[in-house]
């Protein structure tokens, strides 16, 4: 709702209110001041039409008596009836006439006899009549009274009486009075309104009520039914001798009206005096009207102020608001213009202020929104530029797609035909890969495979002791650097059943050099074990058998050389002991051989026994200080302190891998005075360490993972023509491993070498092999 609606309501209510109010009030108070004035009015009336109907009765039953007394009357009567005769008559109707004269009410006076028969009137019409069983003359013979008598049709005022000569009744007689003086007096009163009204009854004799007088209507028009409704209740009222005011009754008319009921005692009428309520009401009703139009048109006027008021007082906010809408399109010029020094005003000069500060502000955005709008559309083309290239990136892409799918397709058409088993997996160990070979290898479909953890699927475990061995893999990808699988490696297949393997992992790296998963490839090698396994029987064969005939040949030759079979001269002494030193090589050889084939083959036993390492290593570098000498080389023995406990070892098992060690370090070193070989023996607190430190040869890079490979020598010792087998240090990992140590070295070319062995405190387990080692 409008401000302006708001403030017109505001003062409008109450106004209207308070005017409908003070109607009401006028309205009911001038209905009852009016009701009771009406009250008062009407019983006014009602006293006075009694007064005057019960005054105008009496005189006239006076008047009735006066006549009726006459002695000269009532003698001439009892003459003529003790004798009636014409003189008489006359004389009577003389009389009654005469009496009749000056009397203006009285119509006319009847003499009747004692049988009911008018004997005179002052009609002469009536002479003759009998009227024995009328009212008027039963009740005549007893006294004076009178009585209302219904003749053609008009009601008259009969005053009958006795007329009696010494206590005789003579005669009755009647005087009839003109009832229209009555109704005149009734007729004339005042006061009443327009529809005031008098109305006097009495209760005939048939039980209906009779209406002689009305101010309004002749009784002849009142019908039975009119006679008998429920709406004469004032009058039945009044004839029951009751005075009371009736309000809103009902009337022969339907009418409602106020009326006041009176009695007239000495003649037994009812009198009611009635006004119509409508007239009575028609004064507030005039009064309320006029008071309305008074209303409506203060209403129009007071509305007029009203809206001129609220108009004027909403005029400036109308314009605030104008401002506002302005300001709202974005015309930042408007302002408005009020110059009222109160509150509004006050509020427009803030406006105005505000909207300047908008403007301005409006203006620096503006301003920044079109440094960047050009900043968008700059970037905007650079984008589309990156667009365009992007789509050309994108299409080389797809070329290099197309190229990688066909590369890819290469690859894997390369994997599949590859007869190794070959898979692939990515650093979360889930094969991406897996060749048809690697399937038919380990049973495991291409789909049972693809996208599954590879040990889920493919196990690796170790021949002798059954424990998963995957590590070569994991190594792989965590050291990124190829890792070959343990020797005897088993894969156990879907069915169950285990088929030996070997081969490697290698990482596979994305274009950063990042390790993204490796690949691995594995073989089976049943049929390599088988060859092994002859080779080895083979060798242990030959060696076995080739150790008696040296044997022979080497006791023969030592024999030769200590002259015990005849003296030789300097050159056969020479061939002797060369021929003596090969013995003794080849001798050296057909042990390691057979010491191999008794590793491999798992029949050399393990027999711990106390030991006290330091004096076993002590005791080898006793045994080569001669052959370092030669090499002008010094053998360096470093033991920790204090000396360490003895434990439990095959003493002639490490004996083999000590002397390995240490001939080679001396071996391998140069032949210069100040070299050195460095031997160290030292514990933690679980295992004792022992070292060979050397400053010869080294081993190159190249050949370094395959020192411990059966026969492997490396290039650089192979140039320097030092003999030996390439079993020494294959041996010696293989009794360290079954001993429950580790083996390793160090070395870099040309700047020496330093091997090591560990064993545990807690010492070696015992093996039951077939045999000791050979030697
Ligand atoms: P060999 O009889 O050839 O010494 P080994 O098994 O003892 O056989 O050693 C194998 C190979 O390891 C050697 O041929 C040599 O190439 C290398 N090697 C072993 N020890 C040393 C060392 N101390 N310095 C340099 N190379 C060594």
């Amino acid at each position: 709702m409008r401000i302006k609606n708001k403030i017109s309501l505001f003062f409008f209510t109450p106004f209207f209110l308070l005017m409908a109010v003070i109607i009401f009030m006028v309205g009911w108070l001038s209905f009852y001041s009016l009701m009771d004035k009406s009250i008062a009015l009407l019983q006014l009336a009602a006293e006075s039409y009694t007064e005057h109907i019960d005054t105008y009765l009496s005189q006239n039953i006076e008047r009735f008596k006066l006549i009726s007394s006459r002695t000269q009357l009532r003698k001439l009567i009892a003459n003529y009836n003790s004798s009636p005769d014409a003189a008489t008559l006359a004389e009577i109707t003389k009389i009654i006439q005469d009496a009749k004269q000056p009397i203006e009410e009285f119509e006319r006076l009847c003499i009747i006899n004692l049988d009911g028969t008018v004997i005179a009137s002052t009609n002469s019409q009536f002479v003759g009549r009998n009227v024995v069983d009328k009212d008027f003359f039963i009740g005549g013979r007893e006294d004076d009274g009178v009585y209302f008598v219904e003749e053609d049709g008009v009601y008259k005022i009969f005053v009958s009486g006795p007329i009696v000569l010494d206590g005789q009744l003579t005669a009755v007689g009647i005087s009839v009075v003109s009832i229209d003086k009555l109704s005149n007096i009734v007729k004339s009163v005042t006061g009443l309104g327009q529809t005031g009204e008098v109305t006097v009854a009495f209760m005939g004799a048939d039980g209906l009520r009779k209406y002689p007088i009305s101010r309004r209507f002749d009784y002849q028009s009142l019908s039975p039914q009119q006679e008998s409704a429920k709406t004469a209740q004032p009058m039945k009222e009044a004839l029951a001798g009751k005075e009371a005011v009736f309000v809103n009754d009902l009337d022969y008319r339907n009418q409602k009206v106020l009326a006041v009921s009176k009695y007239i005692d000495n003649f037994q009428l009812g009198l009611v005096a009635k006004i119509d309520s409508q007239e009575i009401m028609s004064v507030p009703i005039a009064l309320i009207l006029l008071l309305v139009v008074i209303f409506l048109a203060s209403l129009v006027v007071y509305y007029f102020i009203v809206r001129f008021l609220s108009w004027r007082l909403t005029l400036s906010i109308s314009k605030l608001n104008q401002g506002a809408k302005e300001i709202g399109r974005g015309n930042w010029d408007y302002r408005v213009k009020l110059k009222d020094k109160d509150e509004i005003g006050e509020l427009s000069r803030t406006f105005n202020k505000m909207a300047q500060e908008v403007r301005k502000s409006r203006a620096e955005v503006d301003r920044k929104v079109e440094q960047q709008t050009k900043e968008i559309e700059h970037k905007n083309k650079s984008l589309e530029n990156e667009q365009k290239a992007m789509f050309n990136v994108l299409e080389d892409v797809e070329e290099e797609k197309e190229k990688t799918k066909v590369e890819r397709d290469k690859i894997d058409a390369i994997l599949h035909s590859i007869g190794d088993g070959v898979f692939v997996v990515d650093k979360d160990l889930k094969i991406t890969i897996y060749n048809d070979i690697s399937a038919k290898l380990s049973g495991f479909g291409v789909e049972e495979a693809i996208g599954k953890r590879y040990d889920r699927v493919l196990k690796f475990i170790f021949e002798d002791d059954g424990q998963v061995n995957d590590s070569f893999i994991k190594q792989a990808i965590k050291t990124g650097e190829i890792q070959e699988m343990a020797n005897h490696t088993l894969l156990i297949r879907k069915d169950g059943s285990r088929l030996p393997v070997a081969d490697s992992a290698a990482p596979i790296r994305n274009t950063h050099g990042k390790i993204i998963g490796c690949v691995v490839v594995f073989r089976d090698v049943t049929k390599e074990r088988e060859v092994d396994k002859m080779k080895t029987e083979f060798v242990s064969v030959a060696s076995h058998q080739l150790r008696t005939p040296l044997t022979a040949i080497r006791w023969t030759l030592e024999e030769l050389a200590g002259g015990e079979l005849g003296r030789l001269n300097d050159q056969q002494q020479d061939y002797v002991n060369q021929s003596l030193e090969s013995s003794e090589r080849m001798m050296n050889l057909v042990n390691d051989l057979l010491n191999v084939s008794r590793l491999e083959t798992g029949r050399l036993s393990v027999e711990p026994k106390p030991t006290d390492l330091a004096e076993l290593v002590g005791g080898v570098i006793r045994e080569y200080q001669p052959v370092a000498k030669a090499k002008k080389c010094r053998i360096i023995f470093n033991t920790s302190k204090p000396k360490l406990k003895k434990i439990n070892i095959d003493s002639s098992l490490i004996r083999q891998v000590v002397t390995n060690f240490i001939s080679n370090g001396v071996k391998y070193s140069p032949v210069a005075k100040d070299s050195v070989v460095s031997v160290s023996l030292s514990a933690n607190k679980q295992e004792v360490i022992f070292s060979v430190k050397d400053s010869g040869v080294g081993i190159p890079k190249t050949a370094q993972s395959r020192i411990f490979e059966k026969f492997f020598r490396a290039d650089n010792v192979v140039k320097m023509e030092t003999e030996g087998s390439g079993l020494g240090l294959y041996i010696s990992k293989m009794i360290i491993e079954i001993s429950g140590g580790r083996l390793w070295f160090e070395s870099q070319e040309g700047k020496g070498s330093t091997f090591y062995f560990s064993l545990p405190l807690s010492g070696s387990k015992k093996i039951k092999g077939e045999k000791g080692l050979a030697g």
